[in-house]
């Protein structure tokens, strides 16, 4: 078991003036919360976290990660509170510490391949720190160094997340060893059959094997002197997995895989690199197509080397590495190789160039605002515009950063963000404009009766939830404009006496569209319905049509559809000043007749809609919509009004009022009366005029009446 000493003495070796201190108090800490705790190896807790302390120790970390990989397990597993870890620690410590803990208790399912690397993109989105990822796989690699311990079914689990998530983590910081040792394990517990023929393969010959390492790097280092170039040469074989993962890639029995065995050259300079490759290939055949140089290209990761395979002595193939004693530091530690502590003691990522390897580690980056503070801070916000969340089935689904629940509803399906009504966030009730936050479990409220909202297009962040949005409300004024402009249409034909059964589906409506250059004859009765396009016009094409359909089946009608259509169609009994062909109606708020002073309001597809100027409605309305209107001369059209007429009460004056009413040839479509407390009569008539002048008449003979208080008009 690892010691504290071991861990501190370690640290001590690459930092001598660290502060072991902070290091010796998590371990104290650790030990009094985990006390009483054992792992199923039957060791105590404290041994877990210990280990992954000197893991972290070997990766050369600074004093804070080394605590807290000491203390990555308090907050989940005993009774530390933030708050304590935050005062004895600092709040550093507490946000690593933190950081792991928030990971550990992510449940994913990592299945598909793209659901993994969603999964991967989550991890580190949520690593706002970079030592959150290194305690969280020193962590790891531990666990999978007891995963014996566990049971079948748990092993195998932890396997797979391993495989899927943590290995390529690895991978992509650039760790190979952890990388390596993670893989080799779940190959281990996932394909025990091929793990046993790849160890039994290996193992089997492993003397006539060394055999052939010395022999290579002696060799080797013969003719190095001979060249002159100064180098460290190490033979190994493969690791298991990339073994394993060579014979299924080309369908491969173990005895066919050749070069197994892969042998590094480290030497001081990239000059030297180039020198020994081509002074190798001159001493043994390179295997065509197996030339890789990653020192001028370097990976993504920034691993670089010269890697080619020869045919080598008694034929036998071998793999290898050629690369500077930098470049293997960064194969083999990844990012940990940059942390190195500055003078002041204060850890950080070397240096700019070494910065960018930070920056091309992360392939999917967007943008880095300021590298330089990212330095110093040595916090990382790999996906700033990313969030990742889960389904309420434990699927990682990707948003960019300020999405909310409306965007995750729609992109399940359209019928969920259409008729979705709330959201819960690990499971409590949020409003649909919430953002979404890394690791969030969410779960989309809906109602059959639900549909979207035009104002959700001014908060969803997915183009797909916008389109989808701004589709819907299209479509939905649309079928208004369609039904506004067949009822328009069909009341002219109505006023003509012209029947056409089934309107929209009419061959003669649609010949218009096409004559006026629409595509359907519904985007005609849209084109009406929106004002845009006056019924009269459609109409005036429509006729001739109506008339030859007619004449075709009744002779005997013919005479009477012409007369019809020879009477004046009657001009709108309003003319817009400035905008012609515009669909026009008369509010119902205010009820305004020929005579009134009157002014038009925009409406928002729906033509515009006359008021009285001091109608209460538009009062307070945009100016912009505002249009002057004019009535145009008088015509036989006649408009409602509705008077209000207090009396005193008595027996027949409804008969009176109404009499004089009707004197002055107004029509009375309602007529209520209510009689008060204090024995007044309240009369409310609907009646129908032909302008203002009318109406003036018509309440001033109302004064007349005996007993009428008050006439209004309301
Ligand atoms: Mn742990």
């Amino acid at each position: 078991m690892i010691r504290l000493n071991d861990i501190t003495g370690k640290v001590l070796t690459y930092h001598p003036r660290a502060d072991i201190q902070l290091i010796e108090k998590a371990y104290v800490y650790s030990a009094k919360v985990h006390e009483g705790q054992v792992r199923l190896s039957g060791e105590p807790y404290l041994s877990h976290v210990m280990e992954a302390a000197y893991i972290l120790a070997q990766m050369k970390m600074d004093v804070v990660c080394v605590a807290a990989g000491m203390l990555h397990d308090t907050l989940e597993d005993t009774s530390a509170t933030p708050e304590e870890i935050e005062r004895l620690f600092g709040a550093e410590t507490l946000r690593i510490v933190d950081g792991v803990t928030k990971i550990s208790k992510l449940k994913f399912n990592s299945a598909q391949e793209r659901q993994a690397e969603n999964v991967r993109k989550m991890i580190l989105a949520m690593s706002t720190d970079i030592r959150v990822i290194l305690v969280k796989l020193a962590d790891r690699l531990h666990n999978m160094s007891t995963l014996r311990f566990q049971p079948p079914e748990k092993q195998r689990r932890i396997a797979e997340e391993t495989l899927d998530i943590y290995a390529p983590i690895a991978g992509r910081m650039g760790i190979n060893w952890i990388k390596s040792s993670l893989e080799d394990t779940c190959l281990y517990y996932l394909e025990p059959a091929a793990y046993e023929q790849i160890q039994n393969t290996i193992t089997s010959k492993k003397e006539e094997r060394d055999h052939f390492i010395n022999e290579v790097i002696q060799m080797l280092s013969d003719k190095a002197k001979e060249w002159d170039i100064r180098c460290s040469i190490k033979g190994r074989h493969k690791h298991f997995f990339s073994i394993f993962r060579k014979m299924k890639q080309q369908n491969l029995d173990i005895s066919q895989v050749y070069d197994v065995l892969a042998f590094r050259i480290i030497v001081d300079t990239v000059r030297d690199c180039y020198a020994v490759l081509g002074n190798v290939h001159s001493i043994w055949k390179p295997v065509q197509g197996r030339i890789k140089d990653y020192i001028s290209v370097p990976k993504q990761n920034m691993y670089q080397s010269l890697h080619t395979t020869v045919v080598g002595p008694y034929g036998k193939r071998m793999e290898l590495q050629i690369r500077t004693w930098d470049m293997d530091k960064v194969a083999e530690e990844g990012i940990a190789a940059h942390w190195k502590y500055k003078e002041n003691g204060v850890s950080g990522v070397a240096d700019e160039k070494q910065l960018s390897w930070v920056r091309q580690l992360m392939e999917w980056q967007q943008s880095l605002q300021d590298p330089v503070q990212f330095l110093e801070s040595v916090r990382m916000d790999l996906f700033p515009n990313e969030v990742y969340v889960f389904t309420p089935k434990g699927e990682v689904k990707e948003f960019p950063m300020g999405a909310t629940p409306v965007d995750f509803a729609y992109s399940i399906h359209s019928e969920v963000g259409e008729k979705c009504t709330g959201a819960r966030i690990n499971g409590r009730m949020v409003p649909l404009r919430y953002k979404l936050r890394n690791g969030d479990i969410v779960e989309i409220i809906t109602s059959p009766k639900a549909h979207p909202s035009k104002d959700w297009v001014g908060f969803v962040k997915t183009s797909r939830a916008k389109t989808k949005i701004r589709q819907w409300v299209q479509n939905q004024e649309r079928q208004e404009s369609i039904r506004l402009g067949r009822e328009i249409l069909e009341r002219c034909l109505h006023q003509d006496h012209i029947a056409i059964p089934n309107l929209l589906k009419s061959e003669q409506l649609g010949a218009v569209a096409r004559e006026l250059s629409f595509r359907s004859a519904e985007d005609i009765l849209v084109q009406i319905g929106l004002g845009r396009v006056s019924a009269k016009q459609v109409l005036g094409r429509l006729r001739p049509k109506v008339v030859d359909e007619k004449e075709d089946k009744s002779e005997g009608i013919v005479a009477k559809v012409v007369d019809l259509l020879k009477r004046r169609r009657e001009p709108l009994g309003i003319e817009v000043t400035g905008i012609s062909d515009m669909l026009v109606r008369y509010a119902q708020c205010c009820h305004p007749i020929p005579g009134d002073r009157v002014i038009g309001f925009i409406t928002r597809g729906r033509g515009v809609s006359v008021h009285r100027e001091n109608c209460p409605a538009i009062i307070d309305s945009a100016p912009e919509r505002l249009v002057p209107v004019n009535w145009s001369p008088p015509k036989d059209e006649v408009f409602p009004v509705i008077l209000r007429v207090t009396s005193v009460e008595r027996k027949g004056l409804l008969a009176d009022v109404s009499a004089v009413i009707t004197q002055k040839d107004a029509n009375i479509s309602k007529a209520e009366i209510q009689t008060t407390m204090d024995k007044k009569g309240i009369s409310f008539f609907t009646i129908e005029v032909k302008n203002n002048r009318q109406l003036q008449e018509i309440i001033a003979s109302i004064r007349k009446v005996k007993e009428v208080l008050i006439v209004e008009r309301i």
